[in-house]
This record gives structure tokens, C-alpha cells and sequence, in this order.
């Protein structure tokens, strides 16, 4: 976790585009979670894309990381991880590894990240990049996602970065007592952003908001892309 306990990474030029984000992208659109906005400050968002798109990183939407897949809109990922309600004790689970960068803003907030990406090249270069940005609290697998990551549960929150066709059970089992798993859910087309504590009584579900995500491939989520 090279952040939270140091000083803060504010040295690269991308600096000021990063926190006028933060500002604007985040605090500006109702993101109220100190912790998440300091951890999206500290975060250098242009290293998890290619040289040629490190100038769009700091833009209001999702960029392209090859493979057809995409790292997700700064407010998309605050969002997803205010909803989680990280914990600095926290065991995260994230489905959908993509470039790494939701994984490290996870690992600044929380105790253990575990994150699973079903194409291996990408797994491979978020691995690569994570480690070489210092982020030991991360483990990259590679699998099927919408199968959970069985060995290293429970969890006390799970996120999913992709679309998924319904509330994958094996996810919800995968989670401890109390623990929240936000997912967005629908069609390959629009979901709703969803958040599912587990409570004794068994899980709630709470709605937040239409969200586009690129699809999960999976045992429990769709066939194809
Ligand atoms: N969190 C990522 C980041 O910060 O860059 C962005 C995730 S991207 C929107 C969705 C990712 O989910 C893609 O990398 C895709 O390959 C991956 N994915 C799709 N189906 C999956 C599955 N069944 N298991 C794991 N990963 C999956």
C-alpha cells in the first residue's frame, strides 16, 4: 500500500489533471468519501493505459486498454468503491482486473485486494504494473470471475467491473457476514448498478443507478462478448 501511510505521489506532471478529477469528476458529482477521493488522488491513472492514451486518463470516460475492453470512468470507479464501503481491515474481492488501476485504488484503502481477470495478457500487464508501483497487498488472478476466487474467501467486499445477467450466487456465498457486493446487472446493453449486503437474515438488495459496463464472460454471466 505505497500511499496512504506516506507522502502523497503529487510529483508527475499528470498531477494537476488528476486532482482537477477529484474535484470535479468526483467531489463535484457527489462523491462524499474522503478516503476514496484522497485514494483517487494518489492513484497515477495514466500509468494503467498506453503512452498514446496516458492524455485522455484524466477524462470524464471510460479509455480503451486493449483486448476490446476498456478501464472504466474515474466516477464510475469512485462510485463503485464508495458503495463498497472499504474498510482499512478489509479483505476486497474485485472481478474484472482490466488495466489494475480500481485494483490499486482498492489497495489503498483496504487491508488485502484479490482481483481476477479472465484474459491472461491483461491479468499478466496488471500484474506487472502493480508490482512495479509497489502495491504488495495485491494478488492477480486469472479465471472465470463470475465464479468468484473460492480460495482466498470470505470477503468483505466484493466488486464487479463488468455486466453481469443476474447476481451470481457463488459471489454472494463468497462474501462474510455483512459484507457488500456491488455489481451492475442487467442486459449487454444498460444495467443498474446494484449493492447486495449480506445480512443474517439473508442478502438486501439495494438499486443506485443505470450504468453501462462491457460484459462479463463467464459461467454466470453472459456467453460472448
Ligand atoms: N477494473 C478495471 C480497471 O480498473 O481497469 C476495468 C474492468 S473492464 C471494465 C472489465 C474487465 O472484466 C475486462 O478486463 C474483462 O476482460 C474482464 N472480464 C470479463 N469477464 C470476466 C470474467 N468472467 N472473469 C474475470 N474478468 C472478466
Amino acid at each position: 500500500m505505497p500511499g496512504e501511510n506516506g507522502p502523497p505521489a503529487f510529483s508527475d506532471a499528470f498531477t494537476s489533471a488528476r486532482l482537477a478529477m477529484v474535484e470535479t469528476q468526483l467531489r463535484g458529482r457527489g462523491i462524499r468519501d474522503e478516503r476514496v477521493l484522497a485514494a483517487m488522488a494518489r492513484v497515477p491513472r495514466h500509468r494503467f493505459v498506453s503512452a498514446e492514451r496516458a492524455s485522455a486518463a484524466y477524462e470524464d470516460h471510460p479509455v480503451g486498454i486493449g483486448e476490446g475492453q476498456t478501464i472504466s470512468q474515474p466516477f464510475m470507479v469512485a462510485s463503485m468503491v464508495e458503495a463498497a464501503e472499504i474498510q482499512p481491515a478489509d479483505v476486497v474481492l474485485e472481478v474484472g482486473t482490466g488495466s489494475g488501476y480500481q485494483a490499486a485504488v482498492l489497495a489503498e484503502l483496504a487491508a488485502e485486494v484479490f482481483t481476477i481477470e479472465r484474459v491472461p495478457t491483461l491479468g499478466a500487464s496488471a500484474q506487472r504494473l502493480l508490482a512495479h508501483l509497489g502495491y504488495a497487498n495485491i494478488v492477480v488472478a486469472i479465471g472465470d470471475g463470475s465464479e468468484g476466487l473460492r480460495q482466498y474467501a470470505p470477503y468483505s467486499a466484493i466488486i464487479v467491473a463488468a455486466a453481469t445477467p443476474s447476481i451470481p450466487q457463488e459471489l454472494v456465498e463468497e462474501l462474510r457476514e455483512n459484507g457488500r457486493l456491488v455489481i451492475p446487472v442487467g442486459d449487454a446493453e444498460e444495467q443498474e448498478l446494484q449493492v447486495v449486503r449480506k445480512l443474517s437474515a439473508g442478502p438486501r438488495v439495494e438499486n443506485r443507478y443505470a450504468c453501462k459496463f462491457v460484459p462479463l464472460i463467464g459461467r454466470f454471466g453472459f456467453s460472448r462478448s
